[in-house]
């Protein structure tokens, strides 16, 4: 199975074949000594004291076996199928008792992927986007229910933020190597950057019933940071219309859970530490129906000479955003956290706390990219992460006031 490369989500205790013989064998073993057990009482009868002690050794081995059957329940590995979709990975995690629909159920959601992506992506030549940059400065285009949603959406991040995020930031996503051109050796130069930065404003996109146009040939529209977000909130949406309760989906770190893992248990996500991708800097416990993104400066970046440079780009200077190095955003869809998570990174610490008077509600985890890791966190967040102990002084607590 592929490995969830963004968060570290609820798999449940292994349940491997392994653990397996192990309870079986041990229940046999405890099983058959309380059968021996029984067959001595009725093989020599005994009274007083005597016939309590054995009494209360059948039970305790009993006890044990259904004990070590319950501990081998509850360590079942919950069903899961990882898939490859919109440039990552992707997981589908169902709650004990879907396992027989876990198999067609991803196969309905990597379907929902790969039409979001074909109206949205700037990878594929025939998507929506795609012709809204070849058409610029000529016609408009128009645009499916779905890219219309996700346009408009995008767009009022861009506002809320003060162009902090901009979907036309496209050109500069190029110019860095994270489009469909791969990276080049060497940084573009500041005279290249300045060119880009002209096409760079939200402001210029015009809309009408339905149909977008870019008003000036160069411009292009990027929907990266919001698209996948958006997917796994259609993906969400269908599978509770087909009547599964129980459910986790992750594209690339962009998630959203339903229900419960098991009886009595809650989805837990981990944080990915964003300087070190094999460690998770805490857990959050998930309720019912909320989401959550990351934006990570470890999830695609270029390496020049050395140095990392962050896929997320500051439109105003045209350079990769620096300051950050992760923010993830727990709310009540994926498209909210992950536009939000995307705007987020470039306003940083200093910035937060006004973009989070204007948006939707959400509570929010910024990692600055500092030594040493500083984890500062909104009240809300606060009440459902779970630090790991090393890492417990490293919080913070984000307040209007404390910036
Ligand atoms: P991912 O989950 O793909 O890492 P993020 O939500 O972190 O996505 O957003 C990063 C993507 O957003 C980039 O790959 C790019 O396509 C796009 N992007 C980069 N800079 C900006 C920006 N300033 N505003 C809006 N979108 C951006
Ligand atoms: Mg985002």
């Amino acid at each position: 199975m592929l490995k969830n490369p963004s968060n570290l989500s609820f798999r449940g205790a292994a349940g491997d074949e392994e653990s397996r013989k192990s309870f079986v064998s041990r229940a046999r073993f405890l099983a058959s000594l309380g059968m021996a057990a029984i067959t001595k009482v009725f093989q020599y009868p005994a009274r007083g004291l005597h016939l309590w002690i054995i009494g209360a050794a059948i039970m305790g081995c009993l006890l044990l076996a259904l004990g070590s059957a319950a501990r081998f329940l509850l360590r079942t590995e919950l069903p899961s199928r990882s898939l490859r979709s919109m440039g990552g990975l992707a997981t589908v995690t169902v709650g004990a008792g879907y396992s027989e629909r876990v198999d067609p159920l991803t196969a309905q959601v990597r379907g929902i992927f790969e039409r979001v992506e074909q109206e949205l992506s700037t990878y594929r030549s025939d998507s929506a986007i795609s012709l809204l940059a070849e058409k610029a400065g000529v016609d408009p285009v128009a645009f499916s229910e779905d890219a219309w949603r996700v346009l408009k959406l995008a767009l009022r991040f861009d506002e809320l933020s003060d162009g902090a995020s901009d979907v036309t930031v496209a050109p500069l996503v190029k110019l860095w190597g994270f489009g469909r051109t791969p990276a080049s050796a060497s940084l573009p130069s500041e005279e290249a950057i300045r060119e880009q930065l002209k096409f760079v404003d939200y402001r210029r996109v015009i809309l009408k019933d339905r149909t977008a146009f870019l008003p000036v040939k160069g411009m292009a529209v990027d929907l990266g940071g919001i698209a996948k977000g958006y997917a796994v909130d259609r993906a969400f949406d269908f599978c509770r219309s087909v009547g599964v309760e129980n459910f986790l989906i992750d594209l690339s770190g962009n998630i959203r859970v339903s229900g419960r893992p098991q009886w009595g248990k809650k989805w837990q996500i981990g944080v990915r530490n964003p300087f070190d991708r094999s460690s998770i800097i805490g857990k959050i416990a998930m309720r019912s129906g909320l989401a959550l993104a990351t934006s990570g400066s470890y999830e695609r970046f270029v390496e020049v000479m050395g140095q990392r440079y962050s896929h997320i780009i500051n439109p105003r200077t045209g350079f990769p955003v620096t300051g950050t190095a992760g923010v993830t955003v727990l709310c009540g869809d994926a498209t909210t956290a992950d536009g939000l998570s995307t705007s987020l990174f470039v306003v940083g610490l200093k910035g937060c706390s006004k973009l989070l008077q204007k948006a939707p509600p959400a509570d929010v985890l910024i990692v600055p990219d500092k030594y040493p890791i500083e984890i500062w966190l909104t009240r809300g967040f606060a009440e459902v992460f779970v630090p790991i102990p090393d890492l417990s002084n490293a919080v913070r607590i984000l307040t209007p006031t404390s910036l």
